[in-house]
């Protein structure tokens, strides 16, 4: 045993239990591929359970004032400080994500929590809003009402924000929940359950539950459900939305992306390496907005691509522990091996390699930071999701091009922007087909923000009031004047 191993890996109705799934979840320390914790999977039978408890706590909590609610969610933000170091170093050891990285991903679940209990304060303060029926002999009025108890999937690569921003409005609207998280990273999301101890939470408000793809499928079947929150690849989302739709459920879907960063002539290149090099790099690229394809002006792209070069050469990549680390391993051996698969490919298609194209020698995930000159838009290292630290580039002669460019993309998750001209960065930020969109910064979200994807990234949105309504029914009231 070791300190991070865990048998109680189920938490239903406020209690651990141990996971009666009869399977042993391996994690990885992805810098040196050794083992360094053992995880028990949920049964079958617990996932009911934890949807059977969640609904039990509904009709209760839905009933807590706000402001009850909105302490709990305070509680939640306060135990995930009071426990900052060891989340830090969990993130490190089993995402690779270097300290500064870690530190980021616990300080935005901490502001998600936060923001979510002032605003359901706030909205308490107006809750039936007005609707104006056109007549006089009626009056309406609209209630937002919980929509019940939910199953919230969520990925690999941010383990503590992507849960949060499910966790929070969800508790925050009045709904219940059971949480999957990932089984690559199964640790992190472990620590809600403690805060929920710890905080006095109601018993069943919140549930967890662990394992892998059979875990996730069992919960989009539990009848007691009402909505799943998914957080993934398009290929399970696919099957979360087909699963959901035998019982006419809603789903909220966060997808993947292969977004895209312009850069335009009159751009400060110095922030311009800044955003592209963040783009890409930041989290070994393994972030569903990373803007992995940078479309460039002709007129700085040299200057562009050989700044990016030098900026490559010059980053530390190795294990989060060593003394400096500007990128990490990836999160697991099943990632790098696709990523290696994208650089045997792009040899095949004679791809221009200016820096990587291939793995680092030794133990570890680690994929070499790359940089792609003149893809060609048909091939996969162009068009496909890679989820490594893999920048494609292309030239633009003017902003026609490069937005035909960037939208001639299935995915709309994200895209940026650096532009020297403000009121240009505008007309190209309306132009792009992407649901956030960052101009003249690398990227950074906001819990006020909006997030989610057009076209094949996703269904709704997350964070801000929308991240709200996603686990609201709306109810319209119409009554005699
Ligand atoms: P994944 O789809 O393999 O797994 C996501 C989660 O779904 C995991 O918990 C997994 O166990 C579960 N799952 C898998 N099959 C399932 C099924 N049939 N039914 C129910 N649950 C199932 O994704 P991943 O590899 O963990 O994450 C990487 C992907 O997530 C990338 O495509 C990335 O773009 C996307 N992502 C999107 C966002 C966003 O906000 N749009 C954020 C982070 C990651």
């Amino acid at each position: 045993m070791t300190n991070y191993d865990r048998d109680h890996t189920t938490f239903i109705d406020g209690v651990w239990e141990t996971g009666l799934g009869g399977t042993v979840l391996e994690v990885a320390d992805p810098s040196t591929g050794a083992v360094f914790a053992r995880a028990r999977t949920t049964s079958e039978r617990q996932v009911e359970c934890a949807a059977a408890a969640a609904a039990r706590a509904f009709g209760p909590w839905a009933r807590l004032s706000a402001g009850d609610r909105a302490g709990y969610l305070r509680g939640f933000a306060r135990g995930l400080e009071s426990r900052a170091a060891e989340l830090e170093a969990l993130q490190m050891v089993n995402s690779g994500k270097p300290r500064i990285e870690a530190s980021i991903d616990l300080g935005d679940a901490i502001a998600t929590f936060d923001y979510y209990a002032d605003l359901i304060e706030e909205r308490a303060r107006s809750p039936h809003a007005e609707t104006s029926l056109g007549g006089g002999s009626h009056r309406g009025r609209v209630r937002h009402e919980p929509i019940g108890p939910v199953g919230l999937i969520v990925p690999w690569n941010f383990p503590l924000v992507t849960s949060a921003w499910k966790i929070a409005p969800a508790l925050a609207a009045g709904c219940t929940a059971v949480l999957k998280p990932s089984e690559a990273t199964p640790l992190a999301e472990l620590c809600y359950g403690d805060i929920a101890r710890e905080i006095g939470l109601p018993a069943g408000v919140l549930n967890i539950v662990t394992g892998a793809a059979p875990v996730g499928k069992a919960l989009t079947e539990a009848r007691a459900l009402r909505k799943i929150s998914f957080t993934g690849s398009n290929a399970a989302g696919a099957k979360v939305m087909a699963a959901a739709a035998t019982r006419g459920l809603p789903v909220s879907l966060e997808l993947g992306g292969k977004s895209a960063i312009i850069v335009t002539e009159d751009a400060d290149l110095d922030l311009a390496v800044e955003c592209v090099a963040a783009g890409i790099f930041f989290n070994a690229g393994q972030v569903c907005s990373a803007t992995s394809r940078l479309l460039v002006h002709e007129a700085v792209e040299a200057k562009l691509l050989e700044a990016l070069v030098e900026r490559v050469r010059g980053m530390a990549v190795g294990s989060p522990f060593a003394g400096r680390c500007d990128m990490g391993p990836l999160t697991t051996l099943a990632q790098l091996d696709k990523v290696n698969r994208y650089f045997a490919a792009a040899d095949a298609g004679g791809c221009d390699c200016l820096a990587g194209g291939h793995r680092l020698d030794g133990p570890g995930y680690f994929a070499a930071p790359t940089i792609y000159r003149d893809v060609d838009v048909s091939s996969p290292i162009w068009t496909e999701e890679i989820f490594g630290p893999v920048l494609a580039s292309r030239r633009f002669r003017n902003d026609d091009e490069a937005i035909a460019l960037a939208n001639a993309s299935e995915f709309g998750l994200a895209g940026s922007i650096v532009a020297g001209d403000p009121a240009r960065a505008d007309r190209l930020a309306a132009r792009m087909e992407a649901g956030h969109i960052w101009i003249n910064t690398p990227q950074i979200v906001y819990p006020q923000s909006a997030w989610g994807g057009f076209k094949s990234s996703g269904i709704g949105r997350e964070l801000g009031p929308w991240g709200l309504a996603s686990y609201q029914g709306v109810k319209h009231i119409t009554a005699a004047a």
